[in-house]
């Protein structure tokens, strides 16, 4: 299904099996982000997930030390491609420039900022005239990177998590395994989950496996979560191992290859991102985060009405001569407001009883 010498499948024509082959024909979108500090190779491993150099172009930013003023940039590159007649539109947003040296937490408004921006685009396509074919621009995934060299969740990363987690399903990486020894890397695995839980964050939960898959299936999707955090390498270099090119990084001790999972936990990533779990990502996203936006975003409108409604009242003791003109207004804000009630309660209501909506609540 992967990558071999012999094709260049990357394995998302799987795709129509998670979903209705309708869609097929439309094709997908699908957008990811990658976060995490400057230099923990985050374009080396979009790079290395689908072939392509996606970044050619990329300036890289100035020295940061010697820049404290450097803003995170957001950049979003797109991709179409295509596998056995099935079309995915790929969107990778790269937030580069986030280093803790450089006041890290002022680096989250702009990432929070875009990823509401795609939420509010959506919504407006969703309130219009033509809500036959939006375009879905929403993150559907955020693959935070975390370092190999510390011991576990820096400070900045359980702030970054905590501020898109309610957001965005979160996957977490280590990034460049391979400078780890075995032990080491699950050891910091073990470490990065045990602050995940304890710092409360909510990074992706994968689905259920349903009790009537077959035994094989069942193991795989064990092996699966019990990897996360996915160890990764990344590499733009192919090396040649045994007689095959494969995609590695050469020491003089030896080939790091990046789909071996002997090596680190690529392919697992790739095979859940692309082949497996690229559906459920889309549809928690939709189902929970967006609605949760909605929901927010109505809360915020009721606000806004009742103010107004306050205004008109106290314009209206005030004016006793405009008095019926005023009530009929003030009757109109009551009525918005009672509809804008019974849509929030719904929408909680509706949250509450989807099983994937975290236990502390988004
Ligand atoms: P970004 O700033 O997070 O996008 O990082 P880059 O992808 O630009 O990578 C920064 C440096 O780390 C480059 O010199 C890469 O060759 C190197 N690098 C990328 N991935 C890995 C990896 O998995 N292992 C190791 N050891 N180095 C890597």
């Amino acid at each position: 299904m992967f990558r071999s010498e012999d094709d260049e499948f990357i394995g998302f024509a799987t795709l129509p099996d998670q979903v209705h082959r309708k869609a097929v024909k439309r094709g997908f979108e699908f957008s990811f982000m990658v976060v995490g500090e400057t230099g923990l190779g985050k374009s080396t491993l979009i790079n290395s997930l689908f072939l392509t150099d996606l970044y050619k172009d990329r300036k890289f930013p100035n020295h940061i030390l010697d820049n404290a003023e450097q803003t995170v940039d957001i950049e979003r590159k797109q991709l179409e491609i295509e596998e056995k007649g099935v079309k995915v539109r790929l969107s990778v947003v790269d937030t580069p420039g986030f280093s803790e040296a450089l006041n890290g937490e002022k680096s989250w408004q702009p990432i929070i900022d875009y990823v509401d921006r795609q939420f509010e685009q959506y919504y407006q396509a969703e309130s219009g005239v033509n809500r036959k074919n939006i375009q879905d621009s929403r993150v559907h995934c955020c693959l935070y990177f975390i370092s190999p060299y510390g011991h576990g969740l820096k400070p900045i990363d359980v702030f970054m998590m905590k501020k898109l987690h309610h957001k965005v399903n979160i996957i977490p990486l280590i990034a460049k395994s391979d400078t780890l020894t075995p032990k080491e890397r699950s050891h910091l695995k073990n470490k990065v989950m045990e602050q995940i839980e304890e710092n409360h964050i909510n990074i992706y939960k994968f689905p259920e496996c349903d009790s009537d898959e077959d035994e094989e299936f069942k193991q795989q999707d064990r092996e699966l979560k019990s990897a996360i955090p996915f160890a990764v390498v990344g590499s733009n270099t192919v090396v040649e191992v045994a007689g095959k090119k494969v995609r590695g990084r050469m020491y003089q001790w030896g080939i790091v290859e990046v789909e071996n999972p002997a090596h680190c936990d690529f392919v697992k990533l790739r095979q859940m991102l692309i082949s497996t779990h690229m559906q459920d990502l889309k549809d928690i996203t939709s189902d929970i985060h967006y609605e949760n936006y909605r929901a927010e975003h109505l809360a915020e409108q009721m606000k806004q009405s009742t103010r107004e409604r306050m205004k008109l009242k106290r314009e209206s003791m005030l004016n006793p001569g405009k008095m019926e003109d005023t009530d009929n207004l003030i009757a109109q804000k009551d009525a918005e407001i009672q509809r804008m009630q019974e849509m929030l309660a719904k929408m909680q209501a509706q949250l509450q009883t989807n099983p994937r909506t975290p236990v502390n609540g988004t």
